[in-house]
């Protein structure tokens, strides 16, 4: 099997998280560590306070409001502590001291993980388990019921581990919707102004890890308490634009330049998901036409568009499936450790030509193992 040059191999990691990110934002990166031109210094050392920094923020609030279309009442906040700070920021901020419960989906690894840490704040109702179809499918619409009562709905958008992703959105107009889009933020357009809080850390999609997105509404806020650490409340941090303690400024940069790679060479969310949904039917159409070779592992109807997800016959093929990639270049290939298999995050910095390659490497491999 042919191998890739060393050039390439950044270009084919496939990997779930920390994902792939475009050559040309790693080329600016690569310049910004030596020296950002405008300010003449390492971005790794420029002062939170400076100017600059401040300018960095404000554009990269108004890319992300630009980039989902959404009006001035929403805020753009650039938090620590990653996806899972939010798991128990939301239910903190809105939860504490309800009665009513609040309404949460356990779609698979990660809805498992945010249902855990929303119990400890306050009473939620799991409205539906994936657990009985072993987390291969996401609920229909007739399986779920959504009450007016509930002070807000959860959902996690894409399934990360299992390959599911949500192709509608879910819920009812008059309760708030929260929405974690850890693996999927920005790679399409999401219907934002259906949300009222959507985070995604960056180190799926958008960036390095350091830093979570989160886009809220104002009206969420009106009754939050006023007693949160002001690290841990939105109002806090809205206030201070994200900069009430030193944030990783390196982290928010690589998000920054890749909004205006969304903005200005891919030109927008709708462009970005046709290029990522052609990724996505290469290789779901590989796995489709292989005779049963490749079993993809989620429902159809529910097939995620970044983290394709798949089975070979026994564990020691996917086994000698991935090492093999591995020699020949292909990284990242391997599944979750929660489940096994193989798992091809196609993120949105992973090319169409990656993918092909992919693909034949897989049409040699199954000649030559069947
Ligand atoms: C990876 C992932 C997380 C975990 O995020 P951390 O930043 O490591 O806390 C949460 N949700 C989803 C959907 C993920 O894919």
């Amino acid at each position: 099997m042919n191998k890739l040059s060393s050039g390439e191999l950044n270009k084919h990691n496939f990997s779930g998280g920390p994902g792939v990110l475009p050559d040309v934002v790693l080329e600016q990166v690569r310049e910004a560590i030596l020296v950002v031109p405008e300010v003449g210094l390492s971005v790794l050392g420029i002062s939170h306070r400076s100017d600059w920094f401040a300018a960095v923020v404000a554009e990269l609030e108004a890319n992300v409001l630009f980039l989902l279309g959404l009006p001035s009442n929403y805020h753009v906040l650039l938090l620590q502590g990653g996806a899972t700070q939010q798991f128990s920021m939301v239910p903190m901020t809105l939860l504490r001291g309800k009665e009513q419960p609040a309404e949460y989906m356990k779609t698979g690894y990660w809805g498992g993980k945010v249902v855990a840490e929303a119990r400890r704040e306050g009473p939620i109702d799991v409205i539906w388990d994936g657990h009985s179809s072993g987390f291969r499918r996401l609920p229909r619409d007739d399986e779920l019921e959504f009450r007016s009562e509930a002070p807000y709905v959860h959902y996690v958008s894409n399934e990360t581990v299992e390959g599911l992703q949500f192709h509608r959105v879910l819920g009812r107009d008059d309760v708030p919707r929260i929405c974690d889009m850890s693996s999927d933020f920005l790679s399409a357009p999401c219907k934002a102004d259906q949300f009222s809080l959507i985070y995604a850390h960056a180190q799926k999609n958008i960036g390095p890890a350091g830093v979570t997105v989160v886009v809220i509404r104002d009206e969420l806020l009106e009754g939050a308490p006023r007693d949160l650490p002001s690290f841990l409340d939105y109002r806090a941090q809205i206030g201070a634009h994200s900069i009430l303690n030193t944030p990783p400024v390196f982290s928010i940069y690589v998000v920054l330049l890749v909004t205006r790679w969304l903005r200005d060479n891919v030109g927008g969310l709708s462009a970005m998901d046709q290029i990522n949904s052609r990724k996505a039917d290469l290789l779901y159409g590989a796995l489709d036409d292989s005779d049963g070779f490749y079993k993809g592992r989620a429902a159809r109807e529910d097939r995620s568009k970044m983290n394709v997800v798949f089975n070979l016959r026994s564990n020691e093929l996917e086994n000698r499936f991935i090492s093999t990639a591995a020699d020949a270049g292909f990284s990242g290939l391997s599944g979750h450790r929660s489940i096994g298999g193989v798992r091809a995050s196609l993120y949105n910095g992973m090319q169409l030509r990656a993918v092909g390659n992919l693909v034949d490497f897989m049409d040699d491999f199954k000649r030559c193992n069947q």
